[in-house]
C-alpha cells in the first residue's frame, strides 16, 4: 500500500459520529479529563516533530495552519477543500475546520512521500500524532487569538523550532492508556479525600506516595494538587 492509500484509509475510517454536534457541547461533556491529558501528549509530540523538521530546514517557527509540504515550497491547489469533501463525504458533517486542514496537509505529505521526495522521506511520520488524535475522538480543536485550544487547554498557534529539542513523547496506545488511568486514579483519590480528608495514596506509575494538597486562591477558589513524591512523576492540579 502506498503512503497516500494508507492515508486515505485512515481518514476514511475517522468516525464522524464522534464529532457530530459536539461544537454545541461543553468540553467536559465530550471527553474525560484523562482523555484530554492524552490528547495534549499527542499534540505536544506533533509540535516536537515539526520542531525537528524546522531545525532541519533552519526555519525558526511556523504556524499550525501551514502544511509541511508548504515549508519546502509546495502550494495547495485552489480546489483542494472541495475535492477533499468529494473524496471524504463523511467530513461534510464534521464541522471542525482544523481537522479538515490537517487531513488535507497529511494527504499532500503522503503524495510527496510516494513521489520519492528526499526531504519528506526523512520525516515520514510527522502527521501521525495529529491523525491519531482525530482517530481517537480528540479532534475538537480550534484557534482562538494566538492559541490552539481544546479540552486539553491551550498551545501556542505558532510552532517554534526549539520544540524539536524536547524528548520524544511516547504516543503508543499503551502509554496513552496509562495517562488516562493515572488521571482517573487521581480523580478517585481526590473524591476519597473530599469524603474523609485522607491525603496519602499510592502512585500507580511508580508505587511511591501520591499526596493531595488543598489550596485556595486569594479569590477564594478551591483547587487541589495531586502529586507523586518521586521527581518528574505524576503532578496535576484539579478543581
Ligand atoms: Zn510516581
Amino acid at each position: 500500500m502506498s503512503y497516500y492509500e494508507e492515508a486515505v484509509e485512515r481518514i476514511k475510517s475517522i468516525d464522524a459520529n464522534l464529532y457530530i454536534g459536539i461544537s454545541k457541547k461543553r468540553y467536559e461533556e465530550v471527553r474525560s479529563r484523562g482523555e484530554y491529558e492524552a490528547d495534549s501528549i499527542l499534540i505536544a509530540e506533533y509540535y516536537r516533530r515539526v520542531g525537528v523538521f524546522l531545525q532541519f530546514l533552519s526555519i525558526e517557527a511556523t504556524s499550525i495552519y501551514v502544511g509541511m509540504d508548504m515549508l519546502i515550497g509546495y502550494k495547495m491547489d485552489e480546489n483542494e477543500w472541495d475535492n477533499f469533501l468529494i473524496k471524504f463525504p463523511h467530513f461534510k458533517e464534521i464541522d471542525i475546520m482544523l481537522m479538515k486542514l490537517f487531513s488535507i496537509h497529511y494527504l499532500r505529505w503522503c503524495s510527496l512521500l510516494d513521489s520519492g521526495n528526499l526531504i519528506a522521506l526523512q520525516f515520514p511520520d510527522i502527521y501521525d500524532p495529529m491523525i491519531k488524535l482525530f482517530e481517537r475522538g480528540g479532534g475538537q480543536i480550534s484557534t482562538h487569538h494566538h492559541e490552539l485550544v481544546g479540552g486539553f487547554g491551550a498551545f501556542s498557534r505558532t510552532i517554534d523550532a526549539r520544540r524539536g529539542n524536547m524528548k520524544p513523547f511516547d504516543i503508543s496506545d499503551h502509554a496513552l492508556k496509562l495517562i488516562i488511568n493515572e488521571v482517573e486514579h487521581a480523580e478517585t483519590c481526590l473524591a476519597q479525600y473530599k469524603r474523609d480528608s485522607r491525603t496519602e495514596y499510592t502512585c500507580i506509575r511508580c508505587g511511591s506516595r501520591l499526596l493531595i494538597q488543598s489550596n485556595i486562591t486569594e479569590y477564594g477558589y478551591q483547587w487541589y494538587k495531586v502529586k507523586c513524591e518521586s521527581d518528574d512523576c505524576f503532578n496535576n492540579n484539579f478543581s
